[in-house]
């Protein structure tokens, strides 16, 4: 179990830390980069990772010396979403930010309690750092590979990059972080979950969903440049500005909406236990499949 302790200084805590899935560097003045480190799984999520990952974020946050952080992939996938072989985890082994409870609790208690923690909790945080995110997108990113992609702040997508989320084959909603109407709007939204297709970058591109769009070999030093050409200006204007679209989002229900959504999430996952004796329906993976 890694208990971060609450005064720790980001020096320290980035000392006292060692990662298995993620990468933590200072590649530009002002600037942290994080990188999913797993492209023999095309970077597919364990908690392990989302653990790691809120690390790596806190540390960043808590330099005084950064002020752009970037969420970047190694390999050819950006991500392909939750890793369905990781299996049953305990939660004793991972630092809870939360205010989530009885994790292992039969049923749909403790399942619930769990994907509220690792999964909205985690990206509601990281959506409300008060320092600015870029995402550094290349080739597919699946499911919930876009929970890691919709909280930060810019994307920056290559020319190979494709959003989808393709999991009401498993008979439920979407991803448990369901921003897709505010990132997509609803009528793509709704298209993106009933048929499963992938958006392209150009599509993502015309669909205002992506800052910007770059040849597959510019992603690195595109990303870069944009994040030290922000991290030029003082940390404090950044954060309220930041705040300040978020709060007009939130103004629109997004954090209700999200909660809705998760809420119908778990009645998929329920239904799916009470009728295949699983969380998703086992069939979904070859229509998934069949149409890759
Ligand atoms: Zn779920």
């Amino acid at each position: 179990m890694r208990q971060l302790g609450p005064t720790i200084g980001a020096d320290q805590l980035e000392r006292t830390l060692t990662y298995e899935r993620i990468r933590y560097e200072t590649p530009a003045e002002g600037v942290a980069r994080i990188t999913l480190a797993r492209p023999e799984a095309a970077n597919a999520q364990d908690y392990l990772m989302l653990s790691e990952l809120n690390a790596a974020f806190d540390v960043a946050a808590a330099d005084d010396t950064i002020r752009v952080i970037v969420l970047a992939a190694d390999g050819k996938h950006f991500s392909s979403g939750h890793d369905l072989s990781a299996g049953e985890v305990d939660m004793d082994d991972f630092p809870t930010v939360g205010t989530q409870c009885h994790f292992d609790a039969a049923g749909t208690e403790g399942y619930m309690a769990r994907e509220a923690e690792m999964y909205l909790g985690l990206c509601w945080r990281w959506r409300n750092l008060a320092k600015p995110t870029i995402a550094q997108v290349q080739g597919k990113v699946i499911a919930g590979g876009l929970m890691l992609v919709w909280p930060m702040d810019l994307i920056v997508a290559s020319d190979d990059a494709s959003f989808s989320d393709p999991v009401v084959a498993f008979n439920v909603n979407g991803v448990e972080y369901f921003a897709h109407p505010f990132e997509a709007g609803a009528r793509l939204a709704k298209e993106m979950l009933f048929t499963g297709r992938s958006l392209n970058a150009r599509e993502l591109m015309e669909r205002g969903m992506v800052n910007k769009v770059v040849p597959r070999s510019d992603l690195e030093a595109e990303t870069l440049k944009l994040a030290s050409h922000i991290a030029k200006r003082p940390s404090f204007g950044l954060t309220l500005a930041k705040q300040s679209v978020n709060q007009a989002v939130d103004a629109t229900g997004m954090y209700s909406a999200l909660q809705a959504a998760f809420s119908l999430h778990h009645v998929g996952h329920s239904n799916n236990m009470e009728v295949h004796g699983r969380r998703i329906d086992p069939s979904g993976i070859d229509v998934i499949r069949s149409e890759a």
